[in-house]
This record gives structure tokens, sequence and C-alpha cells, in this order.
């Protein structure tokens, strides 16, 4: 079978299976969301690009973006970044204030919200307009100018946004951010709120797939090291508590939201990008993870 009829086959499928996840309620915006929503979509290096279902509608990719701003930081900082933030797996949900207190401040990794919120704050301190400097540098390297943020989403975060409020000043406490906890706040509720769709998610994270190189232009993004260390913490912390288990089932470093968004990379080969809105316990998409753990069974396409 080919790649094509593998996307298309396993869509129908899961499409029709019972959706036991629920919306990510904490964030009231998220509410309103067509939740039987369902899309797929699959770059390859050899230029396959194809979808199914709903991959051409956008929707909030929250903590998928945490990939992109720690790239953008990785750029800045260099290997300065990992005194900031560490590079080892969690064990605890995306929120947790938990190991923060223990380990003095410096976040497990950068894809939790804690190790984001940093990412967060050296950003605000390097960039001269972090919030377009930031939407520039994704609408570069993806190939649609039309992606951005969305105020509503942002606000509504910002609202009910304490346990992160409380993430942010505990980090402060420690000395591990340098600018204000509220413009920090801001920029992280403004990050996590980008748009976009399954085809835009997963052509802009071929590069990743591509030794840090974009594939239509070949700009350098990252060098070789840095995308190889990016995708290996995407194996070992993209899922939170979960990423043991996506490491099991999938095999794929990858990222997820509490939008329902998940993207993957087989590096030297391809992206993929699911959307299903609804969440299991853990936030990560329940739909998108099953699709997923059938997509790399049947195309054989785990990295183990
Ligand atoms: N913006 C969300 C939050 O901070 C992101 C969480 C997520 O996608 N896991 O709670």
């Amino acid at each position: 079978m080919d790649i094509k009829e593998i996307v298309q086959d396993l869509y129908l499928k899961i499409k029709d299976i019972e959706d036991k996840g629920n919306l990510a309620s904490y964030i009231p915006e998220l509410e309103n969301v067509d939740s039987t929503s369902f899309g797929v979509h699959i770059s390859t290096l050899d230029n396959l690009n194809f979808g199914a279902g709903n991959y051409q509608d956008k929707f909030s990719i929250q903590s998928i973006v945490k990939v992109l701003s720690l790239v953008m930081a990785y750029r800045t900082l260099g290997e300065e970044l990992w005194k900031r933030v560490g590079v080892e797996a969690s064990g605890f949900s995306f929120n947790s204030l938990i190991q923060l207190e223990v380990e003095n401040g410096i976040p497990r990794n950068p894809f939790i919200n804690a190790g984001a919120i940093v990412v967060a704050d050296i950003l605000l301190s390097n960039l001269k307009d972090p919030k377009k400097d930031f939407l520039d540098f994704v609408k570069n390297l993806s190939n649609n100018k039309n992606i951005g943020y969305s105020n509503k989403i942002a606000a509504s975060e910002k609202e009910v946004g304490y346990r992160n409020a409380a993430l942010c000043n505990l980090i402060k406490s420690f000395g591990n951010i340098e600018n204000k906890s509220a413009d920090v706040l801001d920029f992280y509720f403004t990050l996590c709120s980008l748009e976009m769709n399954c085809e835009d998610l997963s052509n802009l994270f071929l590069f990743l797939a591509n030794d840090g190189y974009t594939v239509d232009d070949r700009k350098q993004i990252l060098t070789r090291s840095q995308t190889k260390r990016i995708n290996a913490l995407m194996q070992s912390c993209g899922f939170y508590d979960e990423s043991g288990e996506f490491t099991f089932k999938v095999g794929l470093p990858g990222k997820s939201g509490v939008g329902g968004g998940i993207v993957a990379v087989h590096p030297s080969q391809f992206a993929i990008a699911v959307w299903s809105p609804k969440l299991n316990k853990k936030g990560n998409s329940y739909r998108g993870m099953r699709f997923l753990e059938e997509f790399t069974t049947k195309s054989e396409s785990s990295i183990f």
C-alpha cells in the first residue's frame, strides 16, 4: 500500500471510532470548536503532500508552538540555553508545579509549561518586537503568510491562567525569569494562541526531518546537531507524562497541544500532522494518538 492510501484508509477508520476524549475546557474559548473535526496531512521530503478530512481548517496549535519558540531561542542563545532549562522528561502533567520548587526554578524541559515560559522570557529579552518577530519567523518558515495569533484565545487563556501565573512567579522567585511576569505571561499566551491547519503544520516541521534545512529554498534554520537535539527532546518530552507511551506506540519524535493537534517527524522522511480536538486524560488528542499509532504500524515508519 502506498502512503496516500494508508492515510486515507486510516482517516476513514479512525473518524468513525468512538471518540473518548474531552475538549480542553479549562481554556473557555477552546470549547468553541467543532469537536467532531478531524484532519490529517503528511509532507514528505520526496514531495508528497497529502491530506484527508479537515486538514485545511485552522486550529489553535497551543503547546506545539513550544517547539518553534525553542528553535528560535536555540538559534539566539545556542548551548547557553540549557543553563536555563533542562532536557529531562518530567513524568508530571504539562502544568505541574511540583518539581520546580525542589529543582530551584529550572524547569525539567522546554515542552512543559514551566520550560516554555522560560523560553518565552528568553525571546522577550532578545527580540526587538517579540510578537511580530516570532510571527515573521514562523511565516518565513511556512508557505502560508496568513498564519496568525488568535487574540480571542490568548485573552481567554489569560483570564483563567492562574497555574501559568503561579509557574512564572515561582520561577521568577528563583531568578530564572528576567522580565516582568505579566509581560512574560502575555507573550506566552500569545504564542500558544497561534493558529494554522494540518497542512501548514506538516510543512512547517519538515525542516526537522531535513537536517535543519527548509525544503523549498534550503535555508538553514538549525545546525544538524541542533536539529538532532530538538528531535531528541520531542521524542523524550513531547507528550508530557505520556511521552513514554507515544514512543512505545507511535515511535516518532512529536509534539502535541491542547487544541487537539499533534505533529510528528520522521528524520530524513516526512512530517505528519493530525488534528482532532477531544483530548485524553493526559491532554493529548485521543483520535490523533490512535491515528498515529496505526499509521506508523501500517506504514512501518516508526524510527525504531
Ligand atoms: N496554553 C496551554 C497552557 O498553557 C498550553 C498547554 C498545552 O497545549 N499542553 O495551558
